[in-house]
């Protein structure tokens, strides 16, 4: 093809553009922040391919994007000399939407510009967030290692459809050329933008250049002499890892920043922990715990892992192999100085070093959730359980040498509170137990207020001791793992040989005896009667209310868990 063609938009990005022109309008600068953040990732992505064929580099090595402002024009345009984009990609990525969960984020748009302003930034929209200033925007592109003539423009105001058009470019990479809306002329004024820039960019560690009229104290890149009267290009963020820099010198600020460049998500993170270790291992590993779960959490292909450089230099996305999968919602950046540069997915796979740093990244994530589970305001904790605590409760089957650990950030609700929040931890549980009570009680069923309600609980209700009320659908599952918690036996109150005489007294007990001879023949009758449905039939003393209820052996299976497997098909 060498003449321009018009294609349209996959009807997701025609919606998806309309509802965030209108809901991020008022955050509206954050569109340089996105597109800094792809140059940067543009800069990675080459670097990384130019491991094993510098012959990309094509003599210009410096990478960088440049942020160009001219007033008559009305544009800002953002340049990098990173990989480009072939005329396929172009249309695969900025023509359509190909993220896992899309569904789920459109079906839950409700309409209300502030609630799906905080959806569209979790699900993040990066480069059409350019459209929130621009009523038009050109990207001129060309791949590394792509022949000056093979370049393509895109081109579109953000409506129904974008152009397509064969171009020559002179230089590797892509411009991003926006067309200003008249409202937003602001962003034409240089302070401005620089304030921007040192706002949200200030962590990208390539440098962000902006023109500097007159004194110059640098000639001009791509060989070119620049008179030092004229101007000269001007680094304006800190262009280095944030990663490898000194805790101390890290603001807060930069962190969140960070960790939205890295994560695509617009909404700041619940916590991170930033650590350096050095000896038989050396690497550097910064952890990002987010707010918010993503649209495809429970999606199993969707992709998570670590961000990893090696010594700087990035190598891949997603390296899942240093996060077990209970903990597959952590965002970060690993950067390792034990692995070679040219190491794959496949070489990750089973290598001694991988294992260890999986292990070192396991209990840095451990530690940072202890210790925001022990925080005397426990607000920051219990938003993270409600979003991940059902992701947690894979853990204890997933890891077991650290079962210990991950028992204690699980949260349950339980009969000592009157609501559904689970909020109860097995320590605080311990810490109420009963002085002549050994075991942890427990309640597994459908939903809270069937468990709730369940007569099981009656007779533990009565002697004052507290059950936890377990309705999710991994409960069972996650309870044939955790056996036992602080030296005590975890129980199901449901199950066979629940035995609570030594909480009763010596009266009880007679009393209990009497009942159980004077009922014996009832129960043998039952059962004749019921034949093969049931095994046994017993007299109970765990009722108080209710005449009878069904109890599962002690080790056979569960009703929750037949339901389980019957659901899915076995
Ligand atoms: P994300 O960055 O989360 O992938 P974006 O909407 O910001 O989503 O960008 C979509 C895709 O477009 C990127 O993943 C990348 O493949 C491509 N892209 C965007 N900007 C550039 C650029 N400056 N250079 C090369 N590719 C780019
Ligand atoms: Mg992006």
């Amino acid at each position: 093809t060498t003449q321009k063609q018009t294609h349209g938009f996959q009807a997701e990005v025609k919606q998806l553009l309309q509802l965030m022109i209108h809901s991020l309008y008022s955050n509206k600068e954050i569109f340089l922040r996105e597109l800094v953040s792809n140059a940067s990732d543009a800069a990675d992505k080459l670097r990384f391919l130019a491991l094993s064929d510098s012959s990309l580099y094509d003599n210009d090595g410096d990478l960088r994007v440049r942020i160009s402002l001219d007033e008559a024009a009305k544009t800002i345009i953002i340049s990098d000399n990173g990989i480009g984009m072939t005329r396929d990609e172009v249309i695969s990525h900025l023509g359509t939407i190909a993220k896992s969960g899309t569904k789920e984020f459109f079906s839950q748009l409700s309409g209300e510009a502030s609630k799906d302003s905080q959806l569209i930034g979790q699900f993040g929209v990066g480069f059409y967030s350019a459209f929130i200033v621009a009523d038009k925007v050109t990207v001129r592109t060309r791949k590394a290692g792509a022949a000056a003539d093979s370049a393509v423009e895109w081109e579109s105001s953000g409506e129904g459809e974008y152009t397509l058009t064969p171009i020559s470019k002179s230089s590797r990479g892509t411009d991003i050329i926006l067309h200003l809306r008249d409202a937003e002329t602001e962003f034409l004024g240089k302070w401005k933008v620089e304030g921007i820039v040192t706002k949200y960019s200030d962590h990208i560690s390539i440098p962000v250049q902006m023109w500097e009229e007159g004194s110059a104290e640098t000639e001009g890149e791509d060989g070119e002499k620049v008179a030092a009267t004229e101007g000269h290009w001007k680094v304006v963020n800190k262009a280095t890892a944030l990663w490898m820099r000194d805790k101390s010198e890290v603001s807060e600020t930069e962190y969140q920043e960070f960790y939205k460049h890295i994560s695509h998500d617009w909404t700041e993170p619940l916590s991170w922990s930033h650590n350096k270790v050095e000896g038989n291992s050396n690497y550097t590993s910064l952890l990002y715990v987010p707010k918010k779960a993503p649209f495809d959490l429970w999606n199993r292909e969707a992709r998570h892992g670590l961000k990893l450089y090696v010594q700087r230099v990035f190598i891949m996305d997603d390296a899942e192999q240093f996060m077990p999968s209970y903990l597959r919602f952590i965002k970060g950046v690993l950067d390792s100085s034990d692995l070679p540069l040219n190491v794959s997915r496949e070489i990750l796979q089973d290598t001694k070093v991988t294992q260890s740093l999986r292990k070192g990244c396991t209990s840095r994530v451990l530690k940072m959730l202890e210790k925001m589970a022990k925080a005397e305001d426990q607000a920051e904790y219990q938003t993270f359980w409600n979003e991940f605590g059902q992701v947690i409760k894979e853990g204890p089957a997933e890891d077991f040498a650290n079962k210990d650990q991950i028992a204690k950030l699980l949260r349950f609700a339980s009969t000592n509170n009157d609501s559904d929040i689970q909020n109860v931890g097995l320590e605080a549980y311990v810490s109420r137990m009963k002085e002549s009570q050994s075991d942890i009680y427990y309640l597994v069923g459908d939903s809270y207020e069937a468990v709730k309600h369940s007569p099981h609980l009656e007779v533990l209700r009565k002697k004052g001791i507290e059950v936890l009320l377990l309705s999710d659908r991994i409960d069972e599952w996650l309870m044939q793992h955790l056996t036992d918690f602080d030296g005590k036996k975890l129980r199901s109150v449901a199950k066979g040989g629940l035995d609570l005489s030594k909480l009763d007294d010596q009266a009880t007990k007679q009393a209990q005896q009497e009942t159980e001879q004077q009922f014996a023949a009832v129960a043998a009758r039952f059962k004749v009667a019921l034949g093969d449905q049931v095994k046994d039939v017993k007299v109970s003393h765990r009722l108080t209310d209710s005449p009878a209820c069904i109890v599962t052996d002690e080790f056979d299976m569960s009703t929750q868990m037949m339901k389980l497997m019957e659901s899915v098909g076995q």
